[in-house]
């Protein structure tokens, strides 16, 4: 089903169409009604109530409880005969007059629950198409979302993401549910009214609707004017949303820095720059409507004066002025609502708009003829790897390789671009140059989910669900069995740590995990890769937050559990590197030793340098002297 509109508030509602069509057909009835009612009336004013007139010399000809203007327009001979009225009329000598007004009464109000029964059909139909519109939307926004490159995610605030995805949904939603049927009615009103105004007098039809065109245009010109505000008013909220998102999701490190006062006059300033937006947007509609409003009274007293004029002069009747009267003042609303939807058009145009940047933004790559991997695949190459943020060149040159069931340590400061390697391994971004290949398969071949069902990883910045603990381990898998959760949890260390808690694997974790430590964290983390055995394993820093003690427990875990696992593991600790195959010194962005443990330490560089000064500071401590600073100095 096609999504893209492109602004075409038409092209969204495919699908729904049928739908909306019930809808307005229920509009026109309920105009039926609506229109039946005044000529019914008209019937009796100017058919049985003007009998006294016409000598019909009947008895029941009583001009009982008549207000006084009425009985007087008779009285000026305003009758002439048609379809209704004569109808009327004979069903007044047949029945009696009392008789007839009680069921014209009746009738009246069978018209009414009639329009009423319409009307909610309306609305149901209405309701119903817009929703299912919507959730479409909703939909599609949620599933790109998902798909799109990590790149993406980077230039994109969270906060005016869930604008989007909530805010501006809605106002399309409003625009929708409300407003497409308004043109159907305002239409339907028009072309049902005008005919009939038509029939009973040209030149006083011509005065009826002499603003109309004026009210219109009045509409279109705001509608362009909306449209700009309502934009102004909708980023500015986006950015107040964003603020109050960054501001909850950083909630400790904003108490932890008495930054509270500072994030409230930032808030506040985000929040009067959205009030000042909303203000203009509703100053504009004030406008908009008291004019409007003016215009639309304007004309039902130009109807008033116009028709009293006519009527005194004895060129109209007086039931037609009372239908003139009653339908203008029942066509004029729904006229001026065509503003209301105009300027509803103008925000859900703008909100489609932001709606479909997410929508057409490019989602990750698939391949067109894909290669599937071995079940348990492990040799890994990058060859020649290059890959830059922007500008800012991020890794150069990166070339090395490590055979199934090995371990490959990648070691550096920060900043040396370990997580970026193993990115590029996971596809969460794609590499400008060089080659990567697992088995000797280009990445680029795979479908994405067939990589990564086979790579286990832990990211640096673990991410943990508010859910249980064993939820938080078999999280994306699908219902676990018991023992495969803590078979896992057992090779992360994770059953002393989890005992210790009042209900042990199903404790909830709250938002990200904020209840547990950020070892534990790390470890559920761990628990949750090796769950499914995944034959190419990836630990970025992933036991940073381990103390030394069980981060060595795990290591001897983690090469008794499995062999034939590779394992990529990115560190800045040289205690975790020491047994690993292969280990590669980066540093900004370039591979600049590579060997094992015994290798490095027999060569000048940056290894042997690195494991001099951890080597000092472990000699000092065990001679129980302090550690030196840089400068050499005790610190
Ligand atoms: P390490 O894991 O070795 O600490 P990274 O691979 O995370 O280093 O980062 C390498 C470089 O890439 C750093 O200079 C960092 O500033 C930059 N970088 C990392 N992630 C992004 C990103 N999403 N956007 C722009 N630059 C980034
Ligand atoms: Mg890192």
């Amino acid at each position: 089903m096609k999504l893209r509109a492109h602004g075409n508030l038409w092209a969204l509602t495919s699908g729904q169409r049928l739908r909306y069509l019930a809808a307005v057909a229920s509009t026109g009835l309920t105009a039926v009604c609506l229109f039946a009612s005044p000529l019914v009336v008209k019937a009796f004013i100017d058919g049985p109530l003007a009998i006294p007139r016409i000598d019909l010399g009947a008895t029941d000809a009583t001009l009982f409880g008549l207000p006084a203007v009425v009985r007087a327009g008779i009285e000026f001979g305003l009758w002439s005969p048609s379809g209704a009225e004569l109808l009327a009329v004979r069903l007044t000598r047949t029945y009696g007059l009392g008789a007839c007004l009680w069921g014209g009464a009746a009738l009246l109000v069978a018209l009414s629950a009639a329009g009423a029964l319409f009307l909610y059909w309306r609305g149901r139909h209405a309701s119903i198409a817009s929703e299912a519109i919507v959730r479409r939307l909703r939909d599609a926004l949620y599933d790109r979302l998902q798909r799109l490159p990590c790149a993406f995610h980077d230039r994109s605030e969270t906060g005016d993401l869930v604008q989007r995805c909530t805010s501006d949904v809605e106002t399309v939603r409003v625009f929708l549910q409300a407003q497409v049927v308004e043109i159907g009615r305002a239409l339907i009103l028009l072309g049902a009214a005008l005919p009939i105004l038509l029939s009973i007098d040209r030149g006083m039809t011509l005065v009826s609707v002499a603003l109309f065109p004026l009210i219109i245009t009045f509409a279109i010109l705001f509608f362009r004017r909306i449209k700009q505000v309502f934009q102004r008013m909708d980023e500015a909220e986006a950015t107040m949303t964003t603020v109050l998102q960054e501001n909850l999701t950083g909630i400790r490190v904003v108490r932890a820095f008495a930054r509270g006062p500072h994030e409230v006059e930032r808030f506040g300033a985000t929040n009067e720059a959205f009030r000042d937006r909303s203000y203009d947007l509703m100053r504009l509609l004030g406008v908009y409507w008291s004019s409007s409003d003016l215009l639309c009274l304007a004309q039902q007293g130009l109807v008033l004066v116009w028709g009293s004029k006519r009527a005194i002069d004895g060129d109209l009747e007086l039931g037609e002025l009372f239908v003139f009267i009653t339908m203008i003042g029942m066509v004029i609303w729904p006229v001026r609502h065509m503003g209301r939807v105009l300027t509803d058009a103008g925000k859900a145009i703008v909100a489609l708009g932001r709606i479909e940047e997410i929508l057409d933004e490019p989602v990750e790559s698939r391949p067109s003829a894909p290669l599937s991997l071995a079940e348990r695949p492990g040799r890994i190459e990058f060859d020649a790897v290059g890959f830059s943020f922007g500008d800012e060149a991020v890794l150069e040159d990166v070339s090395f390789s490590i055979e199934a069931g090995q371990t490959l340590a990648l070691l550096g400061p920060t900043g040396s671009g370990k997580s970026t390697i193993l990115h590029l391994l996971l596809r969460l971004y794609e590499r400008d140059h060089g080659s990567i290949r697992i088995d000797g398969v280009e990445l680029e071949r795979l479908e994405r989910g067939e990589l990564r069902s086979r790579i286990g990883a832990v990211l640096q910045e673990p991410f943990l669900y508010s859910q249980t603990v064993a939820a938080n381990i078999s999280a994306g898998r699908g219902e676990m069995r018991e023992d495969e959760i803590s078979e896992a949890a057992h090779a992360a260390c994770l059953v002393e740590a989890m005992s210790e808690l009042e209900h042990g694997f199903q404790t909830s974790v709250g938002e990200r995990g904020v209840t547990l430590s950020g070892g534990q964290r790390q470890r559920v983390a761990l628990a949750r890769a090796l769950l499914k055995d995944p034959p190419i394993l990836v630990l970025d820093d992933a036991l940073s937050a381990v103390d030394t003690h069980t981060e060595a427990r795990i290591v001897a875990e983690l090469e008794r559990g499995h062999a034939g696992r590779t394992t990529l593991l990115a560190t800045h600790r040289l205690s975790s590197v020491v047994t690993a195959d292969r280990i590669l010194v980066l540093e900004h962005g370039r591979v600049v030793q590579s060997g094992t443990h015994a290798e490095l330490l027999g060569r000048p560089g940056a290894y042997r340098s690195l494991w001099r000064v951890q080597g000092g500071i472990e000699e000092r401590i065990d001679r129980g002297e302090a550690p030196l600073d840089e400068g050499g100095q005790e610190a």
